[in-house]
């Protein structure tokens, strides 16, 4: 776990590492390509973050998630509507202490709903 960790570190620091140069090199041939290249290295450090903050965005809040699914707010708790599980565990988007919240079924892994704040 801790080896495949430290090896994507490393793939993703390398590749970053590797375009700011290039990034460089062409904006001394041509300011547009440079302007493209700046905006490649921009998209490629943002483009996961944005994903990952665009996923969450796209989950309902648990008020939302209850309203439409009236079968998943049991008496004994929140229940997934894709497989009936109970236990769901929340994960925070950016590490373990974030206040952004992703809510995912223990038993399927399906995201059900977000939420914001601590917990
Ligand atoms: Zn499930």
């Amino acid at each position: 776990m801790y080896t495949m960790f430290t090896l994507i570190i490393t793939l993703l620091l390398g590749t970053f590492a590797a375009l700011i140069p290039a990034a460089w090199l062409a904006h001394r041939v041509h300011p547009l390509a440079g302007i493209i290249g700046w905006i490649a290295v921009f998209l490629m450090i943002s483009g996961p973050t944005v994903i990952r903050w665009l996923r969450w965005r796209k989950l309902p809040t648990l008020a939302d998630y209850k309203s439409q699914n009236p079968d998943a707010n049991t008496k004994r708790g929140i229940q997934c509507i894709h497989c009936g599980g109970k236990r769901i565990r929340n994960w925070g988007v950016w590490n373990a202490q974030d206040t952004k919240r992703t809510h995912i079924c223990e038993t399927c892994n399906s995201a059900l709903y977000r939420s914001y704040g601590k917990r």
